[in-house]
């Protein structure tokens, strides 16, 4: 048995086979051949392309039946490759036999062409396909040298997934039917990856560092979503353990789906709204199951991973939609796309950064894709017309820069005015603080932004300078440092003064004894993952106002996140102790 710790960021506990995932690049090695082999060689690429495609017309069967017609569509586009007579065909063979090469190399170097041809045209549809165009030769050379992947489509019933990393794009092609959990080498706490599998509710552990390594020759795994544990070949006693502990989480479940029809209210009276973060638009009737009371964080960038095409007006229009009706009535906040750092692979790119963190995204990859922004907007805006609807800018650092996205809006609002079209001429329009300079300025900020949306990942990633998705700095990223809650207590107070509406709905929220020190602060709207939404409930409905205004200020005497987090840990542990037994407890 094999134990190894690392950062638990979708809760729950799995137990199964395991899947190990290599997305090393498939290598063909340039071997001549004899002038007699050309054939054979010919007959070995046909057999390989005939296979690949018979493979991909089951992923695209796959694909369809779980994220529907749209995003499997990539694989279409992949088939229709692997049958170009001219291109592909024509070119893999005229090189073997031209060249004298062996198939494996012949088909690389026709695949690279494409490769480039495609890298070579600027828009980003194109790169996109480039990266296709690796993905199928990968399949393709690795059938040929027999380096095969397993690729995520692929992976057997009742699997437990272990890669060196998943992107959040690989993450949601993870089929919730087959896969029950996820361990990944590489990632932090608050990384896209790690919200997604808390999107499709599966348990996963990130940054373990040497799971591919420790899987390997491996037959089961536990993976403990709670405690962050990853457990290769377990013994019978650890196997009992979970056993029970299994029991004891159902049961503690079933007390917390009771709460989601009551008021989520301090003991003194005070109403604290609880919202939703949603990626995809059919989660938000979860949140509405959850007890939460509208969608606080729709991180509408997940409609781009999730396709291999750029999101059409249409695409937008249909999602928010769904999202609405989901919500009943409730209010639904969109956040414009939010793309770019680690929601695109580095490979994805268009041009690769070096520092993507501290680069081309969010809102400034916007601003940079005018096109593709107005489309959102008119989308955004005419779903406005039909129910409760805000938006919110990701990324601000600047006052020019809201203005500026302000103006993008202001001229489609005009647009849509001349064609007649409907939109809520009055419709909410708020920013994120997730940078330091926007979390000072707030007093600025308040004057123009309708209300706040404290993103504290990315707060907390900029200001203390750690990586929110490289495990190697994973315990400096610390909500409770008390530079981030002097940071926070600032936008609070901002917005209060000008009566401008302040949630938080970076992951610590979901927190309930961060969430505790929020309330003191003056914090009343808390937007969090639908599953968080009941414990956080059981915390409101358990404390009063007063008593988190007192540990606030206790809070604040701190000067080390370690003193911070131990202060708030021993205070919620008296006021909910079932509570916590049933989120930290374990075997
Ligand atoms: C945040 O940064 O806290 C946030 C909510 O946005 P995202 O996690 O999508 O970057
Ligand atoms: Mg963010």
């Amino acid at each position: 048995m094999d134990v190894l710790e690392g950062i638990p960021v979708s809760p729950g506990v799995a137990i199964g086979r395991i899947a190990v995932l290599d997305y090393s690049r498939a290598k063909a090695r340039r071997k001549p051949i004899a002038p007699g082999q050309v054939e054979h060689e010919i007959a070995r690429f046909e057999k390989a392309r005939i296979e690949s495609i018979e493979e991909l017309n089951r992923v695209f069967k796959t694909a369809q039946a779980h994220v529907g017609d749209d995003p499997a569509k990539i694989f279409l586009f992949h088939i229709g490759v692997l049958q170009d007579k001219r291109n592909l065909v024509q070119a893999v063979h005229d090189r073997i036999r031209e060249q004298l090469i062996g198939a494996d190399a012949a088909a690389a170097e026709v695949f690279q062409t494409w490769y480039d041809r495609f890298m070579s045209m600027k828009e980003s549809s194109f790169t996109t396909k480039a990266d296709d165009i690796r993905d199928l030769s990968d399949r393709v050379v690795g059938r040929l040298t027999g380096q095969r992947r397993q690729s995520v489509a692929q992976v057997a019933e009742g699997s437990l997934v272990i890669a060196r990393d998943l992107t959040p794009s690989q993450t949601v092609a993870l089929d919730r039917g087959k896969v029950l959990g996820f361990a990944t080498d590489l990632g932090g706490r608050t990384s896209h990856t790690a919200i997604v599998a808390k999107a499709l509710g599966i348990p996963a552990v990130v940054g373990c560092r040497w799971t591919t390594q420790t899987a390997a020759g491996a037959q089961s795994v536990i993976i403990d979503g709670d405690r962050g544990r990853v457990i290769f070949d377990p013994d019978q006693i650890t196997l009992d353990d979970y056993a029970r502990y299994e029991e004891q989480r159902r049961t503690f479940h079933l007390s917390l789906d009771e709460l989601a029809g009551l008021e989520a209210r301090t003991s003194d009276g005070v109403p604290i709204e609880l919202l939703g973060n949603i990626e995809f638009p059919d989660e938000a009737s979860d949140v509405v199951r959850a007890g939460g009371q509208g969608v606080g964080l729709y991180r509408t960038e997940f409609l781009y991973l999730t396709s291999d095409t750029e999101p059409t007006e249409t695409d937008h229009f249909e999602a928010y939609r769904a999202a609405l009706a989901g919500l009943e009535g409730r209010p639904l906040t969109i956040r414009t796309v939010d793309l770019g750092a680690d929601k695109y692979t580095q490979e994805r790119a268009e041009t690769p950064e070096r520092n993507p963190f501290l680069g081309n995204r969010s809102i400034r990859y916007c601003f940079k894709s005018p096109a593709m922004f107005r489309t959102q907007l008119r989308a955004i805006l005419r779903v406005s017309a039909l129910g409760p609807v805000k938006m919110m800018f990701p990324l601000i650092t600047s006052l020019g820069e809201f203005r500026q996205a302000r103006l993008y809006v202001r001229e489609v609002m005009e647009d849509l005015a001349e064609e007649g079209v409907a939109y809520d001429a009055g419709l909410a329009i708020g920013m994120m603080v997730e940078v330091p300079s926007a979390a000072v300025m707030a007093d600025v900020f308040a004057r123009e932004a309708d209300f706040f949306s404290i993103g504290t990942n990315d707060l907390v990633q900029y200001t203390l300078a750690v990586d929110r998705t490289n495990e190697q700095v994973a315990p400096m990223f610390d909500p409770a440092h008390p530079a981030v809650i002097r940071l926070i207590r600032e936008v609070i107070k901002a917005g209060r003064r000008q009566s401008r509406p302040v949630s938080v709905c970076g992951e610590s929220a979901a927190d309930p004894e961060f969430a505790l020190l929020l309330m003191g602060l003056g914090l009343r709207t808390l937007s969090v993952t639908s599953s968080a939404i009941p414990t956080l409930k059981r915390m409101i409905r358990a404390v009063s106002l007063t008593e988190c205004e007192r540990i606030a200020k206790k809070a604040l005497v701190f000067d080390s996140p370690g003193q911070v987090s131990a202060f708030l840990r021993d205070r919620a542990r008296k006021i909910v102790p079932e509570g916590l037994a049933g989120r930290s407890g374990g075997p």
